[in-house]
């Protein structure tokens, strides 16, 4: 099985949007070598930013949505056929800026699709304006003297409106990323990854990260919706990673 196209990356050299590709690749050859997948019913969605190039890279079923649009594309395309395996990648700017509403609601309805949101902390495609995911003090062409505002916590948001898988991952460790991808798409329901991508060329928070990312226990208890929440918001010394929150209620294809 070939999963590489013809397209030539061009994510700036040595982006970890390359990282998230490589793991993406992995977690697909070994879902369908445990004969959990059938390539001819995966579709890979993506959105606007420069997560949304990976569909070029990926040899699978793909779709290239709207700015913001990513989630209700892939809603539809579940819809149109729930046997399908939808994947809907998106960035900060997407889905937290531009098409929030969507996320929030697919989430609610327990859509069954996996989101996997690329968190570069930045409008990196638009050269590196502020997104909601900023940290305070952030300078770049939209707040040169510096964000006012306090970023969001994406997994703390979609816990809050029940969303029934609810993960974070650090795109460089490619081991950690692909396992948390192969169990966010094995998952029946909607389930949100967030993936830490430093953006390199805008906001290099690489040595930051490398000195944070604290995994979370194996046994943590993943159907304690409190104990995830106390856990998502542990972002001030560490930032922990691994799978929060995970529990089974009916999908919303199922009920229409
Ligand atoms: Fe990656 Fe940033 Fe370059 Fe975009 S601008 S390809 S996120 S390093």
């Amino acid at each position: 099985m070939e999963l590489a196209t013809k397209s030539k990356i061009t994510w700036c050299p040595g982006c970890p949007n390359s990282a998230i590709l490589v793991s993406y690749r992995k977690a697909i050859t070994e879902l369908v070598t445990e004969g959990k997948l059938k390539i001819e019913n995966l579709v890979s969605a993506a959105g606007i930013g420069c997560h949304g190039k990976i569909t070029d890279y990926l040899n699978t079923n793909t779709f290239e949505a709207l700015h913001g649009r990513v989630i209700s594309s892939a809603t539809g395309i579940k819809l149109g056929n729930p046997n399908l395996r939808v994947v809907a990648f998106t960035g900060d700017g997407d889905s937290l800026s531009e098409g929030f509403s969507h996320l929030l609601h697919a989430a609610e309805r327990n859509v069954g699709i996996s989101v996997f949101l690329h968190n570069n902390e930045t409008f990196a495609l638009t050269t590196g304006q502020a997104t909601f995911l900023s940290p305070k003090g952030f300078k770049g062409p939209s707040t040169p003297g510096g964000s006012i505002d306090e970023p969001m916590n994406p997994a703390l948001i979609l816990l809050s409106v029940g969303a029934t898988f609810v993960a974070r991952t650090y795109a460089l460790d490619i081991e950690g990323t692909k396992k948390i991808m192969k169990a966010a798409m094995e998952h029946r329901g909607f389930a949100f990854v967030e993936i830490i991508q430093p953006c390199i060329t805008f906001f290099d928070t690489r040595d930051h990260y490398k000195e944070v990312i604290e995994p979370i226990p194996e046994d943590f208890p993943r159907s304690d919706l409190w104990a995830a929440i106390a856990k998502v918001r542990e972002v001030n010394k560490k930032v922990p990673v691994g799978i929060f929150y995970q529990m089974q209620k009916p999908t919303f294809e199922e009920k229409i």
